[in-house]
């Protein structure tokens, strides 16, 4: 696979070599790619093209944005709206080939290229919504909606439209717009620093071991892995472990050496807060300052409100409400888990309390010793492609949909699949790439992307082309790819998000979009399908002996994976409460230590002394980095939703019902952004959501 990539990256080079003459075309310039289906020509492009075709792409819609805010004309739905969602064709065409491949096929010259371009975008942004006249034309439209005959999309279009300005500045008087742009540039600058900080920290601190026999019960594959990272670092003959999870957790979970686990585990915990020239500490404080600050600027008390504002979950008080909800029954499990853990302690003959470093150790003992299961057995069941036979068959029973898959369109990369996606009426309704296992310049994790969205263009749906991302167990020597419980958990995860690009129905490109604490209803609901034992059937085949996977196999897969859920929720939660409590601050203390903060608040709501949250402030980069900013609820927010309607299977005895697919299709995945997540929930299952199902599938009541 290495060697693939290599060959790809050669042809690169060979290809930009040529256009250094300025005489091959560059793709992105032709009206069309003349392609079938008008799929990215991949191996005609070169990082130049790209280049030459951003610069490009940002000098039009810089003048296309100019003459709509110019225009003299009587601001209308299409010389405004419908002009502002098509300015910037050429931008949208090379960013939506540059952005998929930057995280999956990333080089130096993209890296350097990203960096080129970065300030352009933000240069685009000013003059977008700092622009008055172009606001003034947005807002007339809004104000005199009620008098105009739009649809339903169009109105939402003006109202998406006139939200973003407005959250970007466009109410606020001249000397309140440059403080904006000023807080704006700060806040990303103190975040930048925390995040740089962050990962020198994670990849720089090392726990090393001078004794094999100190590594007593980690696998060899981890202590080979060590023994190179130390090697790497000249300590050769020694054993080192940074604060990468792959790298650190073994160690947390399968170490017999007590004081080993404690070293590690401090070493995780404080990243970014050892008092060294990385520390987070003074950054953080900065950044929840800033983030007042700006709040205030655009009229709210605190942060999290005008985070909230554009989400579902539109208050403080309702994220709240959620999270206390799931912590009580999460904190009740985790100290039944406590009392497992403490009776392998004894088992051991010890007699100490657990404290945090013991926690991973000894609840995969009392796992193992409560469920016999072991990955090793599971993995053969589960190769890859089967996995994905056993997702498309999920998506036919419930939509209807069929998949073909097509060896002769272009690819971006060889062990990539493509497939053709028909709707249950026979028509096309997306083009599918899987790209599921790692290599150089693929980033870690999984996700989804597209190489095109969907809208209407002259009348026409423009078909997607969509993409799963992950970094899944690749193939090695005879063995194909076989995958753990977790990997195609993802697996799942990602299809589901793919779904929704399948079959979002959209006409306006600006539409598209739904709230953020909605996005991951689709995917984290598509997981629940992997492990239903009527699908198993279908797909989870021994890959050697072709036997289907044993029903008390199955059993004791669903019954372990609830197993440990009180630890896992308490951290999930103790880290989504930190963010909200640090975000609705509405003044900074004198003074104020971001980590004794996090502590007196946890310890006042009675967390087990034994878990820290999830990420401490200092290393909490979701929201300290900005992604998840007074976001960090956002999971178990969806949790909620997908839950609850994946209930709505259960109850109807059938979890391949066609016509609560179709339901769930028309009211949730169509609407696209047409709808706020509320009113789709409700449109679907006729009431909002009970928190029920979560619990439940966290195995908490
Ligand atoms: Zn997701």
């Amino acid at each position: 696979m290495k060697k693939q990539f290599l060959m790809a990256s050669v042809a690169t080079l060979l290809l930009a070599g040529c256009t250094s003459e300025k005489t091959t075309t560059n793709p992105f310039f032709a009206e069309k790619y003349g392609t079938e289906y008008e799929i990215p020509p991949f191996s005609e492009i070169t990082t130049e093209h790209i280049r030459e075709a951003l610069l490009k792409g940002y000098e039009e819609q810089k003048q296309e944005i100019m003459a709509i805010a110019d225009n003299t004309e009587e601001p209308t739905l299409e010389n405004t709206i419908l002009a502002l969602d098509n300015a910037g064709q050429l931008l949208t065409k090379v960013s939506s080939v540059f952005g998929p491949l930057s995280s999956s096929n990333s080089t130096q010259e993209f890296r350097d290229l990203e960096k080129e371009i970065a300030p352009l975008s933000s240069e685009m942004s000013t003059l977008i919504y700092m622009n008055d006249n172009l606001f003034q034309r947005v807002k007339k439209l809004y104000d005199d909606q009620a008098s105009m005959n739009y649809t339903k999309e169009q109105a939402k279009l003006i109202e998406k439209y006139y939200k973003r300005f407005v959250r970007n500045g466009a109410l606020l008087n001249e000397t309140d717009k440059q403080k904006l742009a000023e807080l704006n540039k700060e806040i990303s600058l103190a975040q930048l620093e925390f995040e740089q900080n962050l990962l020198h920290e994670t990849n720089n601190t090392f726990v090393t071991v001078d004794k094999l026999e100190d590594l007593d019960g980690l696998p060899q594959e981890n202590i080979d892995r060590a023994a190179e990272m130390a090697k790497k670092n000249g300590q050769e003959g020694k054993w080192m472990f940074n604060m990468q999870r792959a790298s650190c957790n073994p160690v947390l979970q399968f170490c017999t050496n007590r004081d080993l686990r404690k070293k590690v585990y401090d070493a995780y915990y404080n990243r970014g807060n050892q008092g060294n020239e990385w520390d987070n500490n003074a950054v953080s404080v900065k950044i929840i300052q800033l983030r007042l600050e700006k709040a205030k600027l655009m009229g709210y008390n605190d942060y999290a409100s005008f985070a909230l504002d554009d989400r579902m979950a539109k208050t403080n008080e309702n994220v709240y409400n959620l999270l206390d909800q799931i912590w009580e029954p999460a904190v009740k499990k985790a100290n039944e888990e406590l009392a497992d853990i403490r009776a392998e302690i004894k088992k051991e003959g010890n007699n100490f309390e657990p404290e945090g470093w013991d926690y991973m150790y000894y609840m995969d003992k009392a796992k193992k010793a409560k469920y016999a299961i072991d990955d090793n057995e599971v993995r053969p069941y589960l190769e890859v492609y089967n996995v994905q036979q056993g997702i498309f068959y999920v998506a036919n029973k419930l939509y209807g949909l069929t998949f073909t898959e097509r060896t002769d369109l272009p690819k971006y990369q060889e062990d990539t699949k493509v497939f053709e996606v028909h709707d249950k009426d026979g028509s096309l309704i997306a083009l599918f790439y899987s790209d599921y296992f790692p290599r150089d310049g693929k980033g870690a994790g999984a996700w989804c992307t597209s190489f095109r969205g969907s809208y209407y263009k002259d009348g026409k749906r423009v078909i997607p082309i969509v993409v799963n991302c992950a970094s899944l167990t690749p193939p090695s020597g005879n063995t194909p790819a076989l995958q753990n419980i977790t990997n195609i958990t993802t697996e799942f995860h990602e299809f589901g998000h793919a779904l929704h690009s399948f079959m979002r129905d959209v006409q306006y490109r600006g539409t598209g979009g739904v709230e953020r604490d909605f996005v991951e209803v689709p995917s984290q609901i598509n997981e629940h399908w992997a492990l239903e034992p009527e699908i198993l059937n279908v797909y989870a085949k021994h890959y050697q002996t072709g036997e289907v996977i044993p029903m008390e196999l199955v059993k004791k897969i669903q019954d372990s994976e609830k197993y440990g859920q009180g630890f896992a929720t308490v951290e999930l939660v103790a880290a989504s409460l930190v963010d909200m409590d640090l975000h609705t601050l509405t003044e900074i203390p004198a003074n104020f230590n971001v980590m004794d903060f996090e502590q007196q608040k946890l310890k006042e709501r009675g967390i087990p002394r034994q878990i820290f949250p999830r990420y401490r402030v200092t290393n909490f980069s979701h929201t300290m980095g900005g992604g998840y900013t007074a976001g960090y609820y956002s999971y178990l927010w969806a949790e909620v939703y997908e839950c609850d309607a994946f209930q709505a299977y259960k109850e109807a005895g059938n979890v391949l019902d066609s016509s609560i697919a179709q339901r769930f299709r028309d009211y949730i995945l169509a609407p696209g952004g047409i709808d706020d997540g509320m009113t789709m929930y409700r449109n679907f299952r006729g009431r909002d959501p009970k928190i029920d199902g979560l619990l439940d599938n966290r195995g908490l009541k």
